[in-house]
């Protein structure tokens, strides 16, 4: 819709649709409005949505996924994690990093991490409270305890939380602490899952799959944005192919690519592409340079005596390689580091509001 279409003109466009039994998504940017419409095509078509005051361009949209695709927006999203006006973003002009445990192992532990994250520039904390691990015989994370304790960590350290969720029933739980909520590669298509986040007013990190493609975890993305759950950030974290060398291939084309197709925000988490430090900060640099909104790395105090994925955990030496990284790259292509609202240049707000 135009520029300066007055609300009465939006609503009755809105009314029109829901008419027809479609669903209306508005979505208000600074050069045009656009209404996301999900309903039967045909049935569409004979709404004459074209002629109505302010509407400037009907256009379908072919992709299977329709509220996650580029066109559905005027510009990429921005998703702000956090609260109370301190707000990070994710996003287009800015750089974000979340780093943290892989793990919640213990508050002492966690606060470490938390440090040497921050120490680093993220400003978001990863740690898993539920591990979803390969073998079943081995530490499954603190449950409860470990939100407890992330939550204690935001209190001492300001950076927001990112944790798993792994079963349906404790997204409300997880939800109650955490200000971002991380659906791991192993549910990427576990629709229970999608359908419960896509329900919560908390963001969504989804992790793309071992075997996704590139459409499979933007049609994910669109069953959570379809339940009403649009603030989805995207994280490559490597898919499955030949090469056992590394646990996963780094899709480093999908970084560009899903930018293309998908107005969200893509992160890249080289960490459990990689799974092993001495690769992590070559693949960081690279996906930086791919374009990535974002990085998601694993950082442990003591990653000798880690209960998860200590070979995998930055410290010391690749710790300050990243952090130089971070620091320096994402400048030379127009980043900003990505500070809670209010503070320094990350406050000033970029892209369209979320719907
Ligand atoms: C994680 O980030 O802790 C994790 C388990 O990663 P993934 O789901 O990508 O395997
Ligand atoms: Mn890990």
């Amino acid at each position: 819709m135009s520029p300066g279409a007055p609300p009465e003109h939006l609503a009755a466009v809105v009314a029109r649709i829901e008419s027809a039994g479609a669903k209306a998504f508005v979505s208000r940017g600074l050069d045009r409005t656009i209404v996301g419409v999900i309903g039967d095509g045909s049935r569409m078509a004979e709404l004459t949505l074209a002629g109505m005051p302010s509407v400037t361009t009907v256009l379908r949209v072919s992709e299977p996924y329709k509220l996650v695709n580029r066109q559905a927006r005027t510009d990429r999203s921005v998703v702000w994690v956090g609260s109370g006006g301190r707000e990070v973003p994710v996003g287009p002009g800015t750089f974000t990093l979340i780093a943290g445990p892989c793990a919640v192992e213990s508050a002492a532990q966690t606060l470490g991490a938390a440090r040497l994250a921050a120490g680093a520039g993220a400003t978001l904390l990863r740690g898993g409270a539920y591990k979803p691990r390969t073998f079943p015989g081995v530490f499954q994370g603190l449950g409860k305890d470990a939100l407890r304790i992330l939550a204690d960590v935001r209190e001492a350290t300001g950076l927001y939380v990112v944790t798993e969720v792994i079963d349906p029933a404790d997204v409300d739980l997880v939800a109650s602490y955490a200000d971002m909520l991380q659906i791991g590669a192993t549910n990427m298509q576990n629709y229970a899952l999608l359908d419960s986040v896509g329900r919560q007013n908390k963001p969504i990190l989804l992790k793309r799959g071992l075997q996704a493609s590139v459409d499979e975890w933007l049609m994910a993305a669109e069953y959570v944005a379809q339940r009403g759950n649009c603030e989805i950030v995207l994280c490559e974290r490597g898919i499955r192919t030949f090469e056992t060398a590394t646990s996963a291939t780094l899709d480093l084309a999908a970084i560009p690519l899903v930018q293309r197709l998908s107005h969200l925000p893509v992160v890249v988490d080289p960490t459990h592409a990689a799974g092993r430090r001495d690769l992590i900060v070559p693949l960081a640099r690279a996906a930086i340079a791919a374009g990535a909104d974002g990085l998601l790395i694993d950082v442990h105090p003591d990653p000798e005596n880690a209960l998860v994925d200590g070979a995998q955990a930055l410290a010391g030496a690749e710790l300050r390689e990243l952090a130089s990284a971070v620091r320096q790259l994402p400048p030379m292509l127009g980043r900003r580091p990505a500070l809670p609202r209010g503070e320094g240049a990350g406050s000033v707000r970029l892209g369209s509001p979320s719907s």
